[in-house]
């Protein structure tokens, strides 16, 4: 099943043509606004110069920092009258990064969800719960407005009230859910406890987002749903949802390339990185017109999927999941960690439950680290010499991975802080013993 088979299908030739027209034009749309006229200009690069898709290494990287000091209006590239909507990304601190769409835009980006939607085998006869936030974040308005051009009947749900959320997967017979991993994860402690069994809901599909998860999650959660998890991938900057998107085959996420270029570059030197190696990935829009972005840097990091192209027919390049980000690598004792190695592990773990935390203190001067694990179920309260040997257990499975031994503390079920959007998950308390 297709949205717009021709654009999702087309040939690699045609696409990499589109591509080179587009970017033109777009680079023309972004020299219209205060920051990239000036950018061109320090750059000594006339934006007539990118040509085509072999000029845009010429084009330098746009930065995060460039969207924060361009705050409020530095980046709109057309006039204040053309726009109908922002969002602002969920930046914990500072300034916030802010986007603008037009009503194209808008229509544009709900297109992409509709595809994305629909290429995870997901259609008219579905309910769908939106459990993601409403708002500035893009993760609740994004999707919605995709599913409703696919025809869903959808539920603007929004994240919290977990009680509610679960009569409303009961009452309406919700198909398809979208939330973030660790909300899923917390959805299935309260399903659970109300005494229903998961896979006894009418689930069928889930959109998984907005936040790293290993794969282990994900085949965890739909093990307890009986559902089929689907990983979407995308962010404020780029849209939102619908950057990339697995369909149902998932061999990866299908990044849809008629709207995004996408680079994968070494994140120390910006160079290209090795065919399917991991780098950070770089994209460009294409179609935006409030507000194009030029190879931003998005700090996540994946790869391109090497080989074959996916059986579903789409030849649009499939990432791999997001394997962390440049910014969120702990050093610790010199050893580089990435949380989603922690999870990894843990999650592999059939005793472990829903929900781990990761704390970093100083000791001394030596790092520690000490990852508190929620056990499953009624495990927290067996035998004592029980809970050494599994604590034992957690603990060399991790040494095994993140070549340190971390401290394992077992905590009670339900004992961590649940999360309803994005999970804070590492608590680093080290620079604060510094000072
Ligand atoms: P925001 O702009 O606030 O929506 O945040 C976007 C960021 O969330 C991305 O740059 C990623 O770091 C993260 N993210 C979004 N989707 C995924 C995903 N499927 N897997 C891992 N990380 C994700
Ligand atoms: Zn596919």
């Amino acid at each position: 099943m297709f949205w717009d088979e021709g654009v999702e299908t087309i040939s690699r030739r045609e696409l990499e043509k589109l591509q080179g027209e587009r970017l033109r034009e777009s680079v023309a749309r972004a020299a219209q606004s205060p920051f990239y006229k000036k950018r061109f200009a320090e750059a000594g690069l006339a934006p007539e110069r990118i040509k085509g898709l072999a000029d845009l290494s010429r084009i330098p990287f746009t930065t995060k920092d460039d969207l924060r000091i361009s705050y409020p209006y530095g980046m709109l590239a057309v006039p204040l009258r053309e726009v109908v909507r922002m969002h602002a990304s969920s930046g914990t601190t500072g300034t916030p990064t802010v986007i603008y769409h037009t009503a194209a835009d808008i229509d544009g980006w709900a297109g992409l969800c509709a595809r994305s939607i629909v290429a995870a085998g997901v259609g008219p006869d579905d309910v769908f719960q939106n459990m993601m936030s409403y708002g500035l974040f893009t993760g609740g308005l994004g999707l919605h407005y995709g599913a409703e051009k696919v025809g869903c009947l959808t539920i603007p749900a929004g994240p919290g009230n977990t009680a509610r959320q679960i009569k409303f997967m009961q009452d309406f017979g919700t198909t398809a859910v979208h939330m973030t991993p660790s909300y899923a994860l917390h959805v299935a402690d309260c399903v659970r406890e109300a005494g229903i069994d998961p896979a006894g809901l009418t689930l069928r599909v889930a959109f998984f987002g907005a936040e790293p998860y290993s794969a282990g999650t994900a085949r965890k959660l739909e093990a307890m749903f009986g559902l089929t998890a689907i990983n979407s991938y995308g962010l404020s900057e780029m849209n939102g949802p619908g950057v990339a998107f697995e369909c149902s085959e998932r061999t990866g996420m299908h990044l849809w390339e008629d709207h995004y270029i996408m680079e994968v570059v070494d994140p120390r030197t910006g160079g290209p990185a090795a065919e399917g190696e991991v780098g950070e990935l770089v994209l460009t829009t294409l179609q935006r017109t409030a507000m194009p972005v030029l190879r931003y840097r998005t700090r996540d990091l994946t790869r391109v999927i090497p080989g074959e192209p996916c059986p579903c027919g789409r030849t649009h390049r499939r990432i791999d999941r997001i394997m962390g980000r440049t910014d969120d690598m702990l050093i610790i004792r010199g050893v580089n960690v990435f949380p989603s190695q922690v999870e990894h592990v843990l999650m592999g773990l059939p005793e472990v439950g829903n929900n781990y935390q990761i704390v970093l203190d100083r000791v001394g001067h030596l790092d520690r680290m000490t990852i508190r694990v929620e056990l499953y179920g009624k495990l927290f309260h067996g035998e004592l010499r029980e809970l050494r040997d599994i604590q034992r257990k957690i603990e060399e499975a991790l040494r095994a991975q993140l070549v340190l031994t971390p401290k394992v503390e077992l905590v009670e079920p339900g004992t961590l802080p649940a999360s309803m959007g994005k999970a804070v998950r590492v608590i680093d308390n080290r620079q604060a013993e510094d000072e």
